[in-house]
């Protein structure tokens, strides 16, 4: 039998979609129209922030983010490894330095015990902030989080990339959705083909800072401003001025209009990971040799990835990919790429996202992913670890 090849992540796209689309490049607006600032409003409604920011892509959105709180030569930032290389990068790109803190061997999440340990191990002032990524769609405790960091003084931005829709339970027994800036700073979420929202390339920046938010936009477009009561001077109706060194990290109104579109099937599309990832638990719960993704009543999961771990995982990626199964790795530790290696970073300093990653396999979640696909990927993975 030859079958469709079973990607892990794809998005899935219809007549609304397609129509939202043709509408806008019907209409006068390519860029900068108000399919833009309807996106951003109802993005951030979605989420519970006050203020959204749409970008050109996630990695734009975690340059502005680390540009906005003014990183620079000489700060060190603490980032997880356990993530694509923009979460750690954007420091980079403003000259800060990046240290990793291991990851909790249940969750996959930055371990918060172990990055208290370092911010005690070293000098007051030696950190500015923490970067923290809702990896594969576990939300954290951005409660406890955002009270270690103002103990140390350190900004928060959560790269919720994974995690559009997911919540936590905080303190008080409130449900707290990622991003909705009650905690974090800054979050940026990722509208790539493989995540939740899907505009070809496009990111999202929320806040509840008032100056944030100011700043964010200022950036997004090159810095320069025509705001009467900004201006150094006044030469007429024309004049702006270019006040910092920003970028062009703007959306275009399409693909906003696409975004409208796939945020409105945005809850039916978690509600449909879900049930993928129950199959999943249920078809390996009894397995042994097969670790399923850690569960609690009291978060919701927005199962960007379903990762499983297992003894070989090199053969059963092979098993998988030879039988037209697209399983995926999430990810190579970002402190083991040459880049980061070269700054400091060696195997043996991270021990447990290390061997998270000897293990870890992300085997296909999208909500167009039907039963008999699944099954037939549960049953090639039964077969292979039988
Ligand atoms: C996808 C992703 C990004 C980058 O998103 P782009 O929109 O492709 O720039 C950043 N961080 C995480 C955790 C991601 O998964």
């Amino acid at each position: 039998m030859i079958r469709k090849p079973i990607p892990y992540g794809r998005q899935s796209i219809n007549d609304d979609d397609i129509q939202a689309v043709i509408s806008t490049l019907r209409s006068d607006y390519l860029t900068q129209g108000p399919k833009i600032k309807e996106f951003e409003t109802k993005l951030a409604e979605y989420v519970g922030a006050k203020y959204a920011v749409a970008v050109n892509n996630a990695t734009s959105g975690l340059h502005l983010a680390t540009t906005v709180l003014g990183v620079k030569p000489g700060d060190n930032v603490i980032v997880t490894p356990m993530t694509f290389a923009a979460s750690a990068n954007c420091v980079r790109y403003c000259g800060g330095e990046v240290t990793f803190c291991d990851i909790d061997p249940e969750t996959y999440l930055m371990d918060i015990d172990k990055l208290r340990g370092i911010l005690r191990s070293h000098p007051e002032g030696t950190f500015t902030g923490v970067i923290i990524v809702d990896f594969a769609g576990y939300p954290h405790n951005l409660e406890e989080y955002r009270k270690l960091c103002d103990e140390y003084g350190l900004w928060l931005i959560e790269d919720a990339c994974h995690a559009p829709g997911a919540w936590f339970t905080d303190s008080k027994g409130v449900k707290q959705h990622s991003g909705n800036g009650n905690f974090a700073d800054l979050s940026i979420f990722s509208f790539h083909p493989v995540k939740h929202i899907a505009t070809g390339e496009g990111g999202m920046v929320t806040t509840n800072s008032p100056e944030l938010y100011e700043r964010l936009c200022h950036y997004r477009t090159h810095g320069i401003t025509k705001d009467p009561s900004k201006l150094e001077k006044c030469d007429g109706g024309w004049y702006y001025e270019m006040q910092d060194l920003g970028f062009n990290y703007r959306l275009t109104d399409f693909q906003a209009a696409l975004g409208i579109t796939q945020l409105e099937r945005a809850d039916k599309g978690l509600r449909r990971r879900q049930q993928i990832a129950e199959r999943y638990d249920e078809a390996f719960k009894n397995i042994p040799g097969i670790k399923t993704p850690s569960r609690r009543d009291d978060i919701y999961h927005a199962f960007h990835l379903y990762i499983i771990q297992v003894p070989d995982r090199k053969g059963l990626y092979d098993y998988l990919h030879e039988n037209g199964v697209y399983a995926q790795v999430h990810y190579v530790p970002l402190h083991l790429m040459p880049y980061y290696r070269q700054r400091g970073n060696k195997k043996g300093d991270l021990p447990v996202v290390e061997a998270y990653y000897d293990h870890c396999l992300s085997l296909p979640m999208y909500p167009t992913l039907t039963d008999e696909e699944q099954d037939y990927v549960i049953e090639k993975v039964l077969e292979f670890v039988k």
